[in-house]
């Protein structure tokens, strides 16, 4: 366990002296040979017993040029976006299932559980090394086909995990079409639950390198605080940096997120406790806000009972018996208009003053049936006398008379919503 493990700081130191002897953009392929021989000697050395053995306990975590370089006596800050890291980290577990399976599939002897100890090690070399030098590489390429490629770190470490992933294929995955096969994706999703369940590259480790990705690529310094700090100012400042990591304070969210994005995540909570978009007296937590101001909010707007004779305001539900007290004469008007559908408004204006006036009005306003109001507003018409009116149309037939009763026996085919 300890040789391995020691080989594997001895490779990284030798790696480190290499990436630092030459900065040049131009020595960049000489460089990855350079690796490459070092590598090759290393394996050499490595006793291969020892080394099937212990592979799970080597050391993971990149070293970065920048460590080695800013000794002094101030250290950064180094808190990041916790989000993002956490997107990152997920895509390394999901990168390395994809690697695993289309480096296997096919084959008889081997599985991804097999290659999977080897094939970490190669990725986590593979995307310290491209992010070491990710800088350099979009400077080339400003202004060529890539120029437009996000800058966000989660997909610059995307795009590289996916470079990685293509350099593992094997010659079925290449040439059989297994790549845009659905089995594809149902091994790949199979192997990462695997690795869950067998607790392989837990989340902690896969962290660590995450951060360390990040910080190589986010040369904007968005997602990342790289304010350095005698040690006695730095603690005091990691307690009110912007990317500390704070937990969501609404009862019920797990949500963990870097400070400076508690106003954008709170904005969003499905938690949090805000009142009622409609005005209703109620406080609810915003994913049911939804639902309640469709279904129970006592604001919400309901057509008036009277809407298929004529009252097409929508009115609060909570508001409907107010709604009828105030818009009584409206309510006897439309359904005087429906009753006697040949009287002019001026007519039905009259009629409707008439029986205002009269005793047998009281309680009108408390009928929220349509169908009763209509059978009392006849009723009531018929104590009154009968209703003599003009014809709204000249060319009308048939006697005043007739029309009127005609109307009043009309069945109202109506019903309250
Ligand atoms: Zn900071
Ligand atoms: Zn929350
Ligand atoms: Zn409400
Ligand atoms: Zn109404």
């Amino acid at each position: 366990m300890d040789a391995s493990a020691t080989n594997a700081e001895v490779k990284v130191e030798k790696t480190e002296g290499a990436q630092l002897k030459s900065k040049k953009l131009g020595d960049l392929q000489l460089e990855s040979e350079k690796l490459e021989c070092l590598e090759l000697e290393m394996g050499k050395i490595e006793d291969a017993q020892v080394r099937s053995e212990n592979t799970e306990d080597v050391e993971l975590k990149p070293q970065r040029i920048k460590d080695v370089k800013e000794e002094g006596p101030s250290s950064p800050c180094d808190l990041f976006d916790v989000e993002v890291v956490y997107k990152i980290a997920q895509e390394l577990l999901l990168g390395l299932a994809t690697a695993c399976v289309d480096n296997t599939t096919g084959s008889v002897f081997q599985t991804p559980a097999m290659v999977a100890v080897d094939i970490r090690k190669e990725m986590v070399e593979y995307l310290t090394q491209r992010s070491e030098f990710f800088v350099a590489e979009s400077s080339i390429l400003e202004g060529g086909p890539g120029a437009e490629a996000s800058d966000h770190p989660y997909d610059v470490i995307s795009l590289l995990i996916d470079d990685f992933v293509s350099l593992k294929r094997n010659w079925f995955s290449r040439v059989s079409g297994w790549l845009l096969s659905e089995m594809r994706e149902d091994r790949v999703d199979d192997f990462v639950q695997e690795m869950e369940l067998n607790s392989f590259w837990l989340l902690d480790g896969r962290d660590t390198i995450a951060q360390t990705l990040l910080k190589n690529v986010d040369f904007k310094n968005m997602y990342h605080c790289n304010k350095r700090f005698r040690s006695e100012e730095l603690a005091k400042h990691r307690r009110q940096c912007g990317f500390r990591s704070i937990n969501c304070d609404n009862e019920g969210c797990a949500a963990t997120f870097s400070a400076a994005l508690m106003t954008k995540h709170d904005s969003t909570c499905p938690f949090k406790v805000s009142p009622c978009e409609q005005k209703c007296s109620e406080y609810l937590v915003r994913r049911e806000m939804d639902r309640h101001c469709i279904t129970v909010c006592p604001m919400r707007l309901i057509n008036c009972p009277f809407y298929s004779i004529g009252c097409q305001s929508p009115v609060p539900q909570c508001m409907i018996k107010q709604h009828f007290y105030d818009n009584l004469h409206s309510h006897m008007l439309y359904t005087l208009q429906f009753i006697h559908k040949q009287a002019s408004a001026e007519d039905l204006k009259q009629q409707a003053e008439q029986i205002e006036k009269s005793s047998f009005s009281s309680g009108l306003a408390e009928i929220q049936v349509v169908r009763f109001f209509v059978s009392a507003i006849k009723d009531i018409e018929e104590k009154l006398g009968p209703f003599q009116f003009e014809r709204k149309h000249s060319d009308s037939v048939g006697d005043p008379a007739e029309e009127i009763s005609k109307a009043t026996n009309s069945r109202a085919p109506l019903s309250a919503n």
